[in-house]
């Protein structure tokens, strides 16, 4: 019998409201500038540019609850509120009007993002991995089912520092709307039951600090808290 020269990695998973099972995670891809307040706060122009991903290994994901280490080679840790979709039937070339069918379910997270990183990465043409793919950088909360809850189109959308509004926005203020993403994703890679994509986040974006909570809402998805340790 074959097996392995060490014990295979454990796979990430998400809690699913009212559910014992859990939501088994395979990829994490994530949207850039898809609301154009955030884009504008960044110094990009939101109406010229169809949108585009990068990605983070699944094994960065952080669960709701938990206190994470501040992370190491950066001093402007940033706070990113977003809206995450579920994959759960995967497709290449997805049409948009096909689309939500292949949404299992949603949460809210948050794009932990090494800022200072990511504008040396830009500046130098350089990818972005270290400055967003980085240990613990993928906050996501407990999912709820599309067969439970539908498909939202719209909810205020929050984060908060230390009882401190931050981001308030609404999903529905999107650039590219999610069976948008799902489209323009699925002709790039081939989705698969387990993904997850973050839908890009609204102005308002700051820093974190060690001793920091930070909680992202969305109406009707409830929340995820962070504590920076
Ligand atoms: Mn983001």
């Amino acid at each position: 019998m074959t097996g392995y020269v060490f014990a295979p990695p454990a796979c990430p998973s998400l809690p699913v409201v009212g559910q014992a099972d859990r939501f088994p995670v395979r990829r994490i891809f994530c949207v850039g500038r898809n609301y154009a307040e955030h884009a504008r706060e960044m110094g990009n122009d939101p109406d010229r540019e169809p949108p585009f991903f990068f990605s983070k290994p699944g094994d960065a994901l952080v669960q709701d609850g938990a206190t994470i280490p501040y992370p190491p080679a950066t001093e402007n840790l940033h706070f990113e509120a977003e809206l995450v979709l579920a994959i759960g039937l995967g497709g290449r070339d997805i049409a948009p009007g096909n689309a939500l069918s292949h949404i299992w379910g949603y949460a809210p997270g948050n794009d932990l993002t090494r800022r200072d990183l990511q504008a040396q990465a830009k500046s130098m043409r350089r990818p972005w991995d270290m400055g967003k793919a980085f240990d613990n950088s993928a906050v996501c909360g407990a999912i709820l089912s599309a067969a439970d809850i539908g498909h939202p189109a719209r909810g205020r959308i929050t984060a908060t520092v230390n009882d401190t509004l931050q981001q308030d926005a609404d999903i529905a203020d999107m650039i590219w709307p999610v069976a948008d993403i799902i489209a323009h994703l699925s002709a790039l890679v081939t989705l698969a039951p387990g993904d997850l994509i973050y839908t890009g986040t609204p102005a308002g974006v700051g820093a974190l600090v060690a001793g920091d909570t930070c909680t992202v809402a969305i109406d009707g998805l409830g929340q995820v808290t962070t504590h920076i340790a």
